[in-house]
């Protein structure tokens, strides 16, 4: 079978696009190593319009059931390579090749990761990409997020309902949060910024014991600590895109126009991978339903 359609991710992008190509009639395929993306690591998402409070997984199954209430093939498998075939696009994936008139990257972002002795040696001992995932084990502990930035602090907001204190070290003075989560922070007691500072090194035995500081916090370089979240921030995942043509940024990112195509006819990008400057799931399924709208009119004038 020839889809219409082919989107590679399975994030808020993905299958926002996926929704809106199925109403298009467009014949279509989520191929996704997990449905779901980085949403179903999201603990609270307070900023989808319309949703106060729900957690990211949940939010992660509406779309995935939406999509498949209308129609869309969603396989759960991880795409190996994308290359032309005449006009057409040919995705090989673990389980299997797809055919397709257009396509989306819609591929998300992987962990940056700090770089620093230990954190390699201490991962899964104490050192953790993922608060959603991994908060409960440190009930009562002593934890630290390293960064500034949004993830950052929903991580630390995450962990301080588990951890008994919560440390954030920043490189920088002041964290540049989203101002609510900056107020939520400075409110709760268990949390508190050690700004200006540097992760140097992760120590430990069986598990992590400490950190190295690169200055000395209240009189001492060494900081006891039960774990350590790392939230430095994402590469794109464009690896793919690249290998087919599709021109990327100096950071890396795909570079998109306002209707969410790239230097290629018949291919489009959105969300996280893309070079847009505010990366919210909201304006990642934005970019998603536009690209759909653009393949429908190429698929049409095909
Ligand atoms: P990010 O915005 O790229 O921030 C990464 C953070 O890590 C920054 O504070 C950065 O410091 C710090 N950092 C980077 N390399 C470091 C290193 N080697 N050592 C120490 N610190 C380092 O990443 P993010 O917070 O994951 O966010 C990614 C995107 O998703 C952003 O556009 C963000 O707004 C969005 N997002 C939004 C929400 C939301 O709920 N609204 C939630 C999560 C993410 P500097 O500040 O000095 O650069």
């Amino acid at each position: 079978m020839i889809y219409d359609f082919a989107i590679i991710g399975g994030g808020p992008a993905g299958l926002s696009a996926a929704i809106y190509a199925a109403r298009f009639r467009l014949k279509a395929v989520v191929l996704a190593k997990e449905p779901g993306g980085t949403l179903t690591k999201i603990h609270l998402m307070e900023n989808w319009p319309g949703e106060q409070g729900i957690s990211g997984a949940a939010l992660a199954d509406r779309l995935v059931n939406h999509a498949k209430d209308l129609g869309v093939d969603i396989m759960q498998t991880e795409v190996q390579s994308v290359s032309r075939k005449g006009k057409n696009f040919l995705i090989r994936a673990d389980e299997g090749n797809f055919e397709a008139i257009s396509i989306l990257f819609a591929t998300g972002t992987k962990h940056r990761h700090l770089g620093v002795p230990g954190e390699k040696e201490f991962y899964g001992r104490g050192v953790s990409y993922c608060a959603v995932c991994d908060a409960t084990f440190f009930k009562g502990k002593t934890v630290a997020v390293i960064g500034g930035s949004d993830s950052a602090a929903n991580e630390a907001l995450l962990l301080s309902e588990h951890a008994k204190k919560v440390y954030i070290i920043y490189r920088k003075e002041k964290i540049r949060a989203e101002p609510i989560n900056c107020e939520k922070i400075a409110n709760n007691k268990k949390i508190e910024v050690i700004a200006n500072t540097n992760v140097k090194e992760i120590e430990g035995d069986k598990f992590v014991k400490s950190v190295v500081l690169d200055k000395p916090y209240k009189g001492s370089a060494k900081l006891p600590l039960d774990g350590i979240f790392v939230e430095v921030g994402y590469h794109p995942h464009s690896e793919l895109a690249k290998s087919l043509g599709v021109k990327i940024d100096e950071n890396g990112e795909i570079r998109i126009g306002c209707e969410s195509e790239t230097n290629m006819p018949g291919v489009f990008a959105a969300g996280d991978v893309t070079s847009g400057s505010f990366k919210q799931a909201i304006t990642a399924a934005a970019q998603g339903v536009t690209a759909s709208n653009s393949a429908y009119k190429y698929v049409t004038e095909r």
